[in-house]
C-alpha cells in the first residue's frame, strides 16, 4: 500500500524513510534528498498507521519550508495538515505558549518582539536607567541577553566579578521585568519560556511526550544548545528523534548554532552510525564538482562523497563587472534572456551575502521592469507604514505594549512632543507601570488634553472593532488612526505606502485563524514571525532575491551568486579568522548548491557600500572553483560569449567617451611605476578626486586614485 510513496527512492533513502521507531541521524550533503526523506517518512509513518497526523512534530528552518512541507504532505496522503505540528522552533514554541499561556505565566494576548523591537526596548531601558549608549551599546546588551537565554541562563543564575559584568546581568533582569510587565516575548524567550514550561510541569511534559512519539528535525546542523535541549526534553527516553543535516552547511555558528549537536545526538541516543546519502539529485555535474572542490578547502569536515547520475550540464558562468550597477544590469539582462528561453522568473534566484547589496539589484530590476521579490530581508512587514499600522493593531490587542505605543503615540502628529513622551517614560519607570497607564494617569493641562484624546482614540477604535472581521479591523485601524489621511497627503511616497496598507488588508482577508476569536492576535503573531518572508506581490511570476542565509534548503534552475569580492563574500569580519572563513566557505557551498542547471558567479570592480565607493578584489571563492568548469563572460556579449578564454580576467566594457578626466582619456595608453603599461578603461570622480580604471597588460584590471598613483601617458 505504501509502494507509491516509496517509489523512486534510492536504497539508502528507503532505509532512512522506513527506519524503525528509533532515533536516527541522516548526515548527507546538499541536494541528496534529506528534506524529501524527512517528508516522506512522515507520510509513511501515517500511512502505515504508526502515528496519527496529530502525533507528528516536525521542525523546519523557516516558515516557508514548513508551508512547503505541508503542501508536499497533502499531495502525498489525504490528511489535514493543520492538525500536524510542523513549523520552526519559534513557531512551535509560540503554539505551545499560546495553548498554555497561564502555566507559562504570560497574558493570553502576549506579543512577539522581533529583533528590531527588542533593540528598541533595550534602548528605552538604557535611557530610563540613565546609562549611556557608549558604555552599554544596545547591541552588546541584546547579544548578552539573547546569548544567555540561548544557553538556558536566567539573570538570577548568572554571576560576575567585575562591575561591567554585574551591570549587564542587572540590565538583563530589568529587561525581563519590563517584558513581563508589557506582556511581550522576544524570540529567544519563546524558546526558553517553553523549555521552562515543560521542564517545570511534569504532567504537561508527559502529555506531549506521549503525543509526539516521532520528532523530526530538518537542518539539524544549525540548532543551538537550547533547541537541542528542548528536543531532548520532548523526546524523553522513549520517543524517536529523527534528524537530518549537513555539517558542510552549518552557517549559523555566529548565532550560537552548534554543529557539535550532531555528535551529541549520536552519543545521547546511542545511535551507532549516521545514515549517509551520497547521490545528489539536484545539480548538474559541473555545479556539483564546483561545490565539492570548494568545500574541500575546509578542514575538520565529517566528510562526504556526493555524486550524480546527471550529466555535466552547462559550464558555470563568471562575470566581472566594472561596477555594482553594471553587475546588476548584467543579472537583469541574463534573467530576461532566460525568461525568453522559457524559464520562469520564480525558478531563478539572485543571492547575496549582505542585505545592503539588494539595493543596486532592486534598482536595476525596477528600471528593467522585472518583477522580483525579496525574501528574508526588510520587505513587506518591515516597511514603516506596515509597522505603523501593526502598532495600532497591537495597541488594540494590548494597550500595555510600550513599543507599539511609542511608535504611534504621535503618528500622525497630534501634538504629543518628545518632552511629553520623556515625561511619560519617567513616570512609567517611577511608578513601575506601562506607558499606557502613565498616559491614562497624566494630570491636567494642555499636554494632558492631547494625551486624553489619544486614549479616547484607541478606546473608540477598540469598541468599534468589536464584531468586525479581521480585514475590517485592519481597515478600521488604518482609517481611524489617521494613517490613511496622512499618506494621502504625502505626494511623494504616499501612493506606494497606501498600496502597501491596502495589501495589509488583503493579507488579513486571506488569513485563516486557528481560533477565530483570537484572529487578531494570531495575525499579529504571524506578521512578527514572518517579517521578511511574506511576499508583497502574491501570485506574480517574480525573480527571487535573497541572502545566502535565507536560501538554505531551497533550489532554483538558475542561480546568480553576486558580489563575490573579498570583504563582501567572504565577509570582512571573517578575513582574519580561520573559523570565520570556514563558515563563509560553507555559506558559499550553500549558495552554489542551490542551482539545478545554471550557475552564475558575479563580482564588481567598484562598488558603492554605505555611501562610499570601494574597489575590492575578487573573492578567493571564485578562484577555488576549478577554472576548467568555468566560462568567463565578457560584458559586450554576455549571453553569446564563445568558450572560456585561458585567462580569468574578462575585459569590462569601456565607457565610450573622449572627454578628459584628470588629464587622461578613456582608451589612452598609460604607464605606471609598479604595474607597467596599461589602457584607461573607465573613470569616475571630478576635480582632484579622480579614480581611473586601468587594464594593465601584466597585472590586469585596477582602480587607481590619481592623487596617489604615479601615472604617465605612455
Ligand atoms: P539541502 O541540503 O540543500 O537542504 P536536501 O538534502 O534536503 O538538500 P532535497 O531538497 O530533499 O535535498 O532534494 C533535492 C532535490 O532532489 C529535490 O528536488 C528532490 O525532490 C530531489 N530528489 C531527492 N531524492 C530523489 C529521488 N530519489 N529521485 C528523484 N529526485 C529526488
Ligand atoms: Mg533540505
Amino acid at each position: 500500500m505504501s509502494s507509491d510513496l516509496l517509489a523512486g527512492l534510492n536504497p539508502e533513502q528507503l532505509r532512512a524513510v522506513t527506519w524503525p521507531a528509533q532515533s536516527a541521524l541522516v548526515l548527507a550533503g546538499a541536494g541528496s534528498g534529506k528534506t524529501r526523506v524527512l517528508t516522506t517518512r512522515i507520510a509513511w509513518l501515517i500511512q502505515t498507521g504508526q502515528i496519527s497526523p496529530a502525533g507528528v512534530l516536525a521542525v523546519t528552518f523557516t516558515n516557508k519550508a514548513a508551508r512547503e512541507m505541508q503542501a508536499r504532505l497533502s499531495a502525498m496522503i489525504p490528511v489535514n495538515v493543520r492538525t500536524m505540528w510542523i513549523g520552526t522552533f519559534h513557531g512551535l514554541c509560540n503554539r505551545l505558549l499560546r495553548m498554555h499561556y497561564r502555566d507559562a505565566g504570560l497574558p493570553q494576548t502576549f506579543q512577539i518582539l522581533d529583533s528590531q523591537d527588542q533593540l528598541a526596548a533595550i534602548k528605552r531601558l538604557l535611557k530610563s536607567l540613565e546609562l549611556s549608549d557608549e558604555k552599554f551599546p544596545p547591541r552588546t546588551v541584546q547579544h548578552f541577553i539573547n546569548g544567555n537565554k540561548e544557553a538556558g541562563n536566567r539573570a538570577d543564575r548568572l554571576t560576575a566579578h567585575d562591575y561591567y559584568g554585574q551591570k549587564l546581568i542587572e540590565l538583563y533582569a530589568t529587561y525581563d521585568a519590563q517584558c513581563r510587565r508589557e506582556g511581550v516575548v522576544d524570540f529567544a524567550e519563546l524558546l526558553l519560556r517553553s523549555y521552562e514550561l515543560l521542564s517545570a510541569n511534569q504532567a504537561l511534559c508527559q502529555h506531549y511526550r506521549s503525543r509526539f512519539r516521532f520528532i523530526l528535525v530538518d537542518e539539524f546542523q544549525d540548532t543551538n544548545r537550547l533547541q537541542y535541549a528542548w528536543l531532548r526534553l520532548l523526546a524523553g527516553t522513549d520517543n524517536a528523534l529523527f534528524a537530518v543535516g549537513d555539517d558542510d552547511q552549518s552557517i549559523y555558528a555566529f548565532r550560537g548554532a552548534e554543529v557539535g549537536n550532531m555528535r551529541s545526538l549520536l552519543r545521547d541516543y546511542g545511535i551507532g552510525d549516521a545514515i549517509r546519502l551520497e547521490q545528489n539529485y539536484r545539480s548538474a555535474g559541473t555545479i556539483l564538482k564546483a561545490a565539492n572542490a570548494l568545500i574541500e578547502h575546509n578542514d575538520g569536515r565529517l566528510g562526504k562523497n556526493l555524486w550524480t547520475e546527471a550529466g555535466d550540464g552547462e559550464e558555470i558562468r563568471f562575470y566581472e563587472a566594472w561596477s555594482d550597477g553594471d553587475e546588476a544590469e548584467f543579472i537583469v539582462d541574463e534573467a530576461r534572456a532566460l525568461k525568453r528561453e522559457g524559464l520562469n522568473l520564480s525558478d531563478m534566484a539572485v543571492l547575496y551575502r549582505s542585505n545592503a547589496q539588494s539595493r543596486a539589484l532592486e534598482h536595476a530590476l525596477v528600471n528593467g521592469r522585472i518583477p522580483y521579490r525579496v525574501y528574508g530581508g526588510l520587505r513587506f512587514f518591515e516597511r514603516q507604514e506596515i509597522k505603523h499600522a501593526l502598532a495600532y493593531l497591537r495597541l488594540l490587542a494590548n494597550p500595555e505594549d510600550d513599543n507599539a505605543l511609542l511608535r504611534v503615540i504621535n503618528l500622525p502628529a497630534r501634538g504629543i512632543g518628545a518632552r511629553t513622551v520623556e515625561g511619560l517614560q519617567a513616570a512609567s519607570a517611577e511608578g513601575g507601570m506601562s506607558l499606557w497607564q502613565a498616559v491614562c494617569g497624566a494630570g491636567g493641562g494642555k499636554r494632558a488634553t492631547s494625551l486624553a484624546k489619544f486614549v479616547l482614540l484607541i478606546d473608540a477604535m477598540r469598541e468599534r472593532s468589536e464584531g468586525l472581521t479581521l480585514a475590517e479591523t485592519v481597515s478600521l485601524a488604518i482609517d481611524d488612526s489617521g494613517l490613511r489621511a496622512m499618506y494621502e497627503q504625502d505626494k511623494k511616497e504616499g501612493e506606494e505606502r497606501l498600496a502597501n496598507l491596502d495589501e495589509l488588508i488583503n493579507a488579513a482577508a486571506a488569513f485563516v485563524a486557528d481560533e477565530p476569536s483570537l484572529a487578531l492576535i494570531e495575525f499579529l503573531t504571524s506578521a512578527a514571525l514572518e517579517a521578511g518572508e511574506h511576499q508583497a506581490e502574491a501570485g506574480e511570476d517574480a525573480l527571487q532575491l535573497m541572502t545566502v542565509h535565507a536560501a538554505k534548503g531551497l533550489e532554483f534552475d538558475a542561480v546568480f551568486v553576486s558580489g563575490l569580492e573579498e570583504g563582501l563574500f567572504p565577509h570582512e569580519n571573517s578575513l582574519n579568522d580561520d573559523k570565520g572563513l570556514e563558515e563563509e566557505r560553507r555559506l558559499m557551498y550553500v549558495a552554489v548548491t542551490r542551482a539545478r542547471k545554471r550557475l552564475y558567479l558575479t563580482c564588481a570592480q567598484a562598488r558603492m557600500l554605505h555611501g562610499q565607493s570601494r574597489y575590492p578584489i575578487r573573492s578567493r571563492f571564485v578562484d577555488e572553483v576549478p577554472a576548467a568548469l568555468v566560462k568567463v563572460l565578457s560584458s559586450q556579449s554576455a549571453s553569446a560569449s564563445p568558450a572560456a578564454p585561458a585567462a580569468w580576467q574578462s575585459a569590462p566594457a569601456p565607457r565610450r567617451s573622449t572627454a578628459e578626466i584628470g588629464g587622461f582619456r578613456i582608451g589612452q595608453s598609460v604607464c605606471h611605476a609598479k604595474f607597467g603599461l596599461g589602457v584607461v578603461v573607465n573613470a569616475e570622480g571630478a576635480g582632484s578626486d579622480v579614480r581611473l580604471q586601468i587594464n594593465f597588460a601584466e597585472h590586469g584590471m585596477k582602480w587607481l586614485d590619481l592623487r596617489y598613483a604615479k601615472l604617465q601617458p605612455a
